[in-house]
């Protein structure tokens, strides 16, 4: 996993919930704790501007051709540069991926590292059941994808007597009906 630093991290003190979309007031966050939110548009700034300078100076560039382009100033809370550390509240508001989003947190308060990627989003309600059984089947993906394999071959096979079987049906079909109607009564 790729990673880089946010300059915006502490080695002392706790932390805040600091996502403006969760209605908390700003949940105090132990050391250690909280949640890390990376969003995709973070990860596509830093994949082409992997310095905090850089980018920052990329997202000050957006805002001034944003501005040009609708011709007033617009509010400078547009864009983030590095990631949010969330509490619980705002992490499930987001629908993250609890144990994921609070490794990348931990990870952050010991190095004030975060992972260039976005951070995964928990899995649908109603993929839940199957995301478990997958797990519970065990990590072997690879064989996973050979069942699969072999039950679509297993269908294809089933298909094709279904197949036969339905045209050998039609020909007596349509040997009957020619003895009833006399087609071969010659
Ligand atoms: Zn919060």
């Amino acid at each position: 996993m790729q990673y880089f630093h946010d300059p915006s991290w502490h080695p002392i003190g706790d932390g805040r919930c600091s996502d403006n979309n969760c209605p908390c007031p700003e949940t105090p966050i132990p050391r250690g704790e909280g949640y890390l939110y990376v969003g995709p548009e973070v990860v596509e700034l830093r994949l082409q501007h992997p310095s905090h300078e850089s980018a920052v100076g990329e997202l000050a560039a957006r805002m001034r051709s944003m501005q040009v382009g609708m011709g007033f100033p617009v509010a400078t809370s547009f864009g983030r540069v590095g990631p949010v550390l969330v509490c619980e509240e705002g992490a499930r508001l987001r629908g993250l991926n609890l144990r994921i989003a609070g490794a990348d947190a931990k990870h952050w308060w010991r190095t004030g590292e975060v992972p260039l990627r976005a951070t995964p989003l928990a899995p649908a309600a109603w993929l839940r059941p199957m995301a478990a059984r997958g797990t519970a089947r065990g990590p072997s993906s690879a064989a996973d994808d050979r069942h699969h394999v072999e039950a679509k071959k297993g269908g294809g096979v089933l298909l094709l007597l279904a197949a036969i079987g339905f045209l050998l049906v039609m020909a007596l079909v349509v040997v009957a009906i020619g003895e009833q109607i006399g087609w071969w009564s010659f």
